[in-house]
């Protein structure tokens, strides 16, 4: 696998970052947006560092709070109908989202980043499918050309397909326009995959910031972060990682987790059970947020 992170991280610490958030993030101090070239669009792999991480600062903003439909399956207001499904898109079975009311029940979300891989997410999609629950993955450009069937897969299973940009780039190193090829591109190949274009980003890092949430306003996107990271690429021990998720549980909560790393799959083999046990629902993060307003972001309901 391409996780070149652990020698780049202890560099960045000895440099003397800011670590920010989940999927191994480092921020300069000083995160001024690095001009590069507008038409780019094969960006160079960076090395996502590994360093200590602390919450991202994010202010969530007051989603739509109107009284929920019963009968709808929440959908972001964002939604697109410019849905050409593919025949890998269309199952003859679609699968059916129950009606949830997060106002009312002790919803939870969980999200997948960095994948897919043949490796872990098979195994995930099936430890879904048996306890009976919808996540969101949120998925790199450069990966849907091997996956597609795994992907297709996901969204035929009911999970939700966001963009997680095309190669995890250092969003504050880029331009404005990189940043715009970066998301439309995976939402092109996305689209292709599943019929759906992505309405969601969880950006690399859970960067965020004006640049980012000014493009997705015009993209009629909405930035979704979260509220747990059990910080499963750093510690890959799966008892330690469903610790950290079931200490954190709360209602209205986005989890973080990467479907990259065996121990992750591992761990949510206990998650689940548990947290359903004491009354939990897993929903997508649309079911969670009813409703989300383009540009702006997202971290719990
Ligand atoms: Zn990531």
């Amino acid at each position: 696998m391409k996780r070149p992170r652990v020698a780049s991280a202890f560099a960045l610490a000895i440099a003397g970052v800011v670590a920010l958030s989940g999927c191994g993030i480092s921020r300069p101090t000083t995160p001024a947006p690095e001009p590069v070239p507008a038409a780019s669009p094969v960006l160079p792999a960076i090395p996502r560092p590994l360093v200590t991480v602390i919450p991202p600062v994010v202010t969530p903003t007051p989603y739509d709070s109107a009284p929920p439909t019963p009968t709808a399956v929440a959908t972001p207001d964002v939604s697109t109908t410019d849905q050409e499904p593919t025949p890998e898109a269309t199952p003859t079975t679609q699968p059916t989202t129950p009606a949830v009311d997060c106002a009312k029940q002790k919803c939870i979300a969980l999200t997948f980043d960095d994948g897919p891989w043949k490796g872990t997410t098979p195994k995930l999609l099936n430890i879904l499918k048996k306890y009976g629950v919808h996540a969101t993955f949120f998925i790199e450009g450069q990966r849907v050309k091997d996956n597609k069937k795994l992907i297709a897969r996901a969204a035929a299973e009911g999970h939700v397909i966001g963009n997680h940009a095309y190669n995890h780039p250092e969003f504050w190193k880029l331009s404005a326009s990189s940043i715009q090829s970066q998301i439309k591109r995976t939402n092109t190949l996305l689209k292709k995959t599943t019929g759906k274009r992505p309405t969601l980003l969880r950006p690399p890092f859970g960067e965020s910031n004006p640049t980012i949430r000014h493009i997705l306003r015009d993209l009629g996107m909405a930035q979704i972060l979260w509220s747990i990271d059990p910080l499963d690429w750093k510690d890959q021990d799966a008892k330690t990682v469903a610790a950290r998720v079931l200490a954190g549980a709360q209602p209205g909560a986005i989890v973080l987790s990467h479907d990259i790393y065996p121990t992750t799959v591992d761990a949510y083999k206990t998650i689940i059970p548990k947290l359903q046990a004491q009354g939990y629902v897993f929903v997508t993060v649309p079911q969670l947020l009813k409703s989300v307003k383009p540009g702006v972001s997202y971290s719990q309901r």
